[in-house]
């Protein structure tokens, strides 16, 4: 049975000079979209009752609650589902929110990436840092108790202080939940052809990701990207981390289901003309536990022998004896109750390890 749903808007006002994310300016393309992401979902949604439901994007913001109400009118959710929607703080206003949080959205993911008016420039965001200061404003006052911020370390001039001093700022907001991540250029982006002065090299990412942790110490750090206040874990990206299934809707969308990862078409007119289309890829049972190890490996909790012993029907401590025992002797990996987890100094180098659990 499958739970869970992502669903892709992959539409913004303009790119920002960092994202490679599979995202347009083409406004006048947002109503065929819509279409074609109803008639995917009609057709392979099977109306199971939700646990959790993510509309990220692209913007999902630059929908209007009509549109927005389109999407959500053809799920089966209520409100013990999570439904979070991803914003970005562009012209938002109290009634919009009031209005996404009467359609049943409880759970608001807000790209702020700096509070540094510079910073924001250079990467091409187009908010201010009051504008992410109202939107959490008008979150709280439109009635959401589950709002997270994302932030963006190692970016052009930015220093350790001034990321420290965005997270000080985020936490006097009062918001539940904080994601951060690394800087990375990736192909297809702005920056990949115009490379930023002035950019962090690892170590110097690494030193902001420690103080990250220092300065986010009243959260729990339930995940190695992600923290939140307790209660207030993402559900949603837990599923994925618990290695579970979930649909994808959408342009460039992935899905996992029956033991299979599908992603559908990225072009966004042949999305449009064929939404039913998806590549399929059938996770072989070695594939699928070293995707457990990896997920496993990314929470706080680690992973846990018994139940990889169970599911795979394997001696996990034995299968990995040498690596394991590597690993704890030089404090990158550290036992729990139940089987075992990185430790800091791990995740530091965790591709180095994790890639070492591949056959
Ligand atoms: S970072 Fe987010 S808002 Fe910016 S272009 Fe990419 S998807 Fe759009």
């Amino acid at each position: 049975m499958t739970e869970s749903v992502y669903i892709h808007i992959p539409f913004c006002r303009q790119k920002c000079r960092y994202c490679s994310f599979v995202s347009f300016a083409r406004p006048e393309l947002i109503e065929n979209y819509l279409d074609a992401l109803a008639k995917e979902i009609k057709h392979f949604y099977k109306d199971e009752k939700l646990k959790t439901l993510y509309l990220g994007g692209g913007t999902p913001s630059i929908l209007d609650v009509k549109q927005i109400e389109k999407i959500l009118g053809v799920l089966n959710f209520d409100s013990q589902t999570e439904a979070t929607m991803e914003l970005n703080p562009e012209h938002l206003t109290t009634e919009y929110l009031k209005q996404i949080r009467s359609l049943g959205i409880n759970r608001l993911s807000i790209g702020c990436q700096s509070f540094d008016e510079k910073i924001l420039e250079t990467i091409g965001r187009k908010h201010t840092p009051e504008d992410v200061e109202n939107t959490v404003e008008f979150a709280f006052d439109a009635g959401f108790g589950n709002v997270s911020l994302d932030f963006i370390y190692g970016l052009p001039n930015q220093t350790i202080e001034s990321f420290a001093s965005d997270l000080e700022h985020a936490k006097a907001l009062g918001v539940q939940h904080i994601s951060l991540y690394g800087l990375k250029i990736e192909e297809g982006c702005y920056f990949y052809n115009h490379p930023p002065d002035n950019i962090a090299d690892d170590d110097l990412q690494a030193d902001m990701y420690l103080k990250a942790i220092k300065i986010l110490s009243d959260f729990d750090h339930y995940e190695i990207s992600n923290f939140a206040k307790e209660g207030f874990y993402s559900r949603h990206n837990l599923n994925y981390w618990n290695n579970e299934h979930y649909y994808g809707f959408g342009t460039a969308a992935h899905g996992y289901e029956n033991n299979t990862r599908y992603s559908n078409q990225t072009n966004l007119k042949d999305y449009i003309s064929n939404p039913l289309k998806k590549f399929e890829h059938y996770v072989l049972p070695q594939e699928q536990l070293e995707e457990e190890i990896f997920l496993g490996f990314r929470r706080k909790t680690g992973i846990n022998f018994n139940f990889l012993n169970k599911k795979f029907n394997i001696n996990f401590e034995k299968k990995y004896s040498k690596i394991l025992d590597k690993y704890i002797r030089t404090g990158h990996i550290e036992k729990t109750d139940c089987g075992c987890k990185l430790t800091v100094d791990g995740i530091l180098v965790s591709n180095m390890i994790l890639s070492e659990f591949l056959e």
